[in-house]
């Protein structure tokens, strides 16, 4: 079998990455790409013995690489955004073929930030001795180091599988760890092609692994492994689930990353048009993005104006193969995730939901399309309101008063992210100190810098990462106190 097969022209291996060289397995499993159905790869499908020779690579790895430097590690990992950079076209182009999202946004928006990932904390690195001087209790100076962990397991999901991955995998080893990164099995080309770059870039071999897998097979044995000594995973609630069990058995620190069902609150005193441009914004990626804000919270009073300018909009987007430009929405990532958002859709039309925008798939495009879908007339405690949809679809209740406004915002049992439309801005603060969420945008989404946290409450995570706290996770800290 030839493991070296090309996906939109681009070179990829379809074998782990362990130790500094491919590794297949005996058995694989076939990558299909949403555009159009067509089997792009045959991917070495790792288990147990993978993990473990994974595990090994990383252990061996780590006192060398922890050893390093900080300027060294940062020149490296800097060196790999160079590369990322480079190869900023082909990364593109193979992540829309693999998850269907659109290559205008992977080559303007994900792949720059991916490069910007690893400068970000490569400089990060250096600012923490500084940012954090050394004090004195009673004479006494405490010094506090951020000492690397050890080997680091990272999963990734599929939605934005490059961005994701590598929000853990820059951090990570920036802190002096060795990490085995399982990318999702409908996703797994670019970590592939990301081994090419690192190596090229002159990390060491066993710093960064791939392992390729399902994830009870590979995810399961990594998460288990006694080895490992982070695991950050990003993904859904019944997986992180699983996880910590998993983790429970070797106490091994988890940060969790999962879903969300977040509101988007338009109060009367908002400017409706940016209103409306933020809703219509939360059908990005086809609505398979965890901080979308999902659920529309709209003052009575402007509802119906709000209601009259999103479905003008909304019908505006165009769907399509998202490798051309004018294409607005392409598929979803599998045939499994269609089918599963059609059903929450039709079970909240069977239980009295009314389909304001779309409310199905696009029979006419066939294929993986999804109708950008907007339901109202639901209740509260309906499946439709408060489970993660992860799909174009959002739903549209009203309120009358601030307070209703935030009860029903809260009314989750996530707490990922939320937004607010108003023109007030004493009323923005009242209702962002009220929200339960890791992220409050007013009158803004998506804008996110990496030194800030990151993470969700409730269901929606456990931890945050970004900047300082990103290194407080990866690092096991330590205070050394010296007398006088
Ligand atoms: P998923 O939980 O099915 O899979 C995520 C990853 O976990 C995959 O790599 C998978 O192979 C692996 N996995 C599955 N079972 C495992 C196990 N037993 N042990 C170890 N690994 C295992 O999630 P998904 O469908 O790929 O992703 C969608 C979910 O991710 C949504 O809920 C979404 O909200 C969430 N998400 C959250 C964020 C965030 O930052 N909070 C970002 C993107 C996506």
């Amino acid at each position: 079998m030839t493991h070296r097969i090309t996906v939109a022209g681009i070179p990829v291996d379809t074998r782990h990455w362990i130790g500094g060289r491919r590794v297949a397995s005996p058995d694989t499993f076939t990558d299909v790409s949403p555009i159009d159905g067509t089997p792009l790869a045959e991917i070495s499908r790792g288990g147990a013995t993978e993990a473990e020779a994974a595990v090994a690579a990383a252990r061996d790895a780590f006192p060398a690489w922890a050893a390093t430097p900080h300027a060294e590690r940062a020149r490296v990992l800097h060196a790999i955004a160079d590369g990322v950079e480079k190869r900023l076209e082909d990364l593109a182009a193979v992540e829309t073929a693999d998850n269907g999202a659109l290559l205008r946004s992977h080559r303007r928006g994900v792949m720059p930030r991916v490069a910007h990932n690893f400068r970000f904390f490569a400089d990060w690195l250096l600012t923490l001795d500084r940012e954090h001087e050394d004090f004195t209790t009673r004479g006494h100076t405490n010094h506090i180091t951020w000492d690397p962990a050890g080997p680091c397991a990272l999963i990734a999901p599929w939605n934005a599988p490059l961005m994701l991955a590598t929000w853990k995998v820059a951090p990570a080893l920036a802190a002096g760890n060795t990490v085995v990164l399982k990318p999702a099995e409908w996703s797994p080309l670019t970590a592939s092609l990301l081994a090419d770059i690192a190596a090229e870039a002159g990390l060491p071999p066993g710093v960064f692994n791939v392992l390729q897998g399902y994830g009870a097979e590979a995810g399961g044995a990594l998460v288990s492994h006694p080895g490992v000594r982070r695991i950050s995973f990003t993904g859904s609630v019944p997986t992180a689930g699983r996880i910590a069990r998993a983790a429970a058995d070797h106490l091994t620190p988890l940060s969790l990353e999962l879903g969300g069902k977040s509101p988007l609150l338009v109060f009367a005193d908002a400017d409706l048009d940016l209103a409306v441009d933020l809703a219509v914004e939360q059908y990005d990626n086809a609505g398979q993005v965890c901080l979308a804000a999902t659920r529309l919270l709209v003052e009575s009073s402007v509802a119906e104006e709000f209601t009259r300018r999103f479905t003008a909009k909304a019908a505006a987007l165009v769907q399509g193969d998202p490798r051309d430009e004018a294409t607005d929405i392409g598929p979803v990532i599998h045939a499994r995730q269609l089918e599963k958002i059609d059903g929450f859709v039709r079970r909240a039309l069977d239980a009295g939901a009314r389909a304001i925008v779309g409310g199905g798939p696009h029979t006419g495009l066939g294929g993986l399309h999804y109708r950008p879908t907007l339901l109202t007339d639901v209740a509260q405690d309906s499946e439709i309101v408060q489970e993660e949809v992860f799909g174009p679809v959002l739903t549209l209740q009203t309120f009358d008063t601030e307070d209703e406004a935030v009860t029903l915002a809260n009314d989750t049992r996530f707490g990922l992210a939320a937004t607010l439309a108003t023109g007030d801005r004493e009323r923005a603060d009242r209702v962002a100190d009220r929200l339960v969420a890791g992220t409050v945008w007013v009158n803004c989404f998506f804008v996110r810098d990496l030194q800030a946290p990151f993470g969700g409450s409730r269901s929606s995570g456990i931890g945050r990462e970004g900047g300082t706290w990103s290194f407080d996770f990866y690092c096991d800290l330590k205070n050394t106190v010296t007398a006088p």
